[in-house]
């Protein structure tokens, strides 16, 4: 039996609302960097603090690549999500319910952690963002 690994492990943290995606603020500016960077991009500040990202989103933007790259199958679907609470846009992969599926920009998304690829036996748990209406169907 295979087991579940986190891609890019440095990217989480373990808290009692379970695991959250962590970033750094910039001490200076403000600026949330995810992920983390040593120094600020807006302003090359170099004292950073960490904080959680919150799991809620809005889809901004989308694209269905129906042909499969590198590890993930086909259909894929890569978005860039705003994250409201921390005045930040990350680009992360969408769940899709089925290969017609599709999204629409504006939706509201929620970060889980979710299967990537299989590598040999395990598979390779990392964060995707699922719209929150249809959870429990549509
Ligand atoms: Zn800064």
């Amino acid at each position: 039996m295979g087991k579940q690994v986190l891609f890019w492990p440095e990217l989480f943290k373990e808290t009692d609302k379970g695991l959250v995606l962590v970033a750094n603020k910039c001490k200076k500016c403000g600026a949330v960097s995810f992920p983390k960077n040593e120094l600020c991009v807006f302003c090359l500040g170099e004292e950073m603090e960490e904080v959680e990202l919150s799991r809620k989103g809005i889809l901004y933007s989308y694209t269905i690549t129906r042909v499969p790259v590198d590890k993930w199958t086909a259909p894929h679907a890569i978005g860039q999500i705003s994250i409201p609470e921390n005045q930040l846009r990350i680009v992360a992969p969408l769940i899709m319910e089925d290969e017609n599926d599709t999204f629409n920009i504006g939706d509201e998304l929620e970060m889980e952690i979710a299967k990537y690829w299989d590598d040999g036996d395990n598979e390779v748990m990392g964060y995707k963002y699922r719209p929150v209406k249809k959870k429990g169907g549509k």
